[in-house]
C-alpha cells in the first residue's frame, strides 16, 4: 500500500449575510460519467519542501481562482482507495483540512490547464455544504467550521 499526503481547505466568506463555502467539481468536461456529480473542497499532493497549511492555500488558488488568508486548522480526514490507473495499488491517503478566509478574487477564474481537473467552482451557503459534500470525511470538516464559527463570532470579521 502506497502512502499519499495531500492538503485542502474550507474558503468561507460573508456575503448576503451568510456563509458561503468554496467548492469544486472535479473533472473535465466531456469524462465519464463516474465523477460528475461529486462535490468536493479544493485540495492537493503536498509538495517536497511544503507545509500543509501553504499547499490548502495554494491549492485553493489554483483550483477556486481564490487567494485566502489561514484561520485554523480543522482536523485530518483518511481514506483508501485503488489506483486504477497503476495496477490496481491501493493508497492510503491522509488530508488535512484547514479552516480559511475569503481574501480576493474570482471564483471559478481558473488557468486553461486547470479546467483539466476541475469542471468548476462555486459558492455554496455554509448551512447546506454538510449536506451537499460528496465524501464524509469532508462533511465532517463543514460540520466543524460551522462549529467554529458559533464558538468564534467576532474572529472571522
Ligand atoms: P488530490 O486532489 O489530492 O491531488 P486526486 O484527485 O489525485 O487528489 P482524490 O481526490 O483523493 O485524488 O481521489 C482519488 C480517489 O479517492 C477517487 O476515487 C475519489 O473518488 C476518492 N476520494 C476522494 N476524496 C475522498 C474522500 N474524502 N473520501 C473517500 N474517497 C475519496
Amino acid at each position: 500500500m502506497v502512502r499519499e499526503f495531500s492538503a485542502g481547505a474550507l474558503v468561507l466568506r460573508y456575503m448576503q449575510k451568510q456563509w458561503w463555502v468554496a467548492v469544486i467539481e472535479p473533472g473535465r468536461e466531456g469524462e465519464p460519467e463516474d465523477r460528475k456529480n461529486v462535490v468536493a473542497l479544493p485540495k492537493g499532493n503536498v509538495d517536497a519542501g511544503e507545509k500543509p497549511a501553504e499547499t490548502a492555500l495554494r491549492e485553493v488558488h489554483e483550483e477556486t481562482g481564490l487567494k485566502a488568508t489561514l484561520v485554523a486548522k480543522l482536523g485530518d480526514i483518511k481514506y483508501v482507495y485503488v489506483r486504477k490507473w497503476a495496477g490496481n495499488v491501493k493508497a492510503f491517503k491522509i488530508v488535512s483540512f484547514f479552516l480559511t478566509k475569503y481574501q480576493s478574487g474570482q471564483i471559478d477564474n481558473v488557468t486553461a490547464a486547470m479546467r483539466h481537473e476541475v469542471r468548476r467552482a462555486y459558492w455554496l451557503p455554509l448551512s447546506e455544504t454538510p449536506g451537499k459534500l460528496s465524501y464524509n470525511g469532508e462533511r465532517q470538516m463543514a460540520e466543524k467550521a460551522l462549529q467554529y464559527i458559533e464558538s468564534h463570532p467576532d474572529e472571522l470579521d
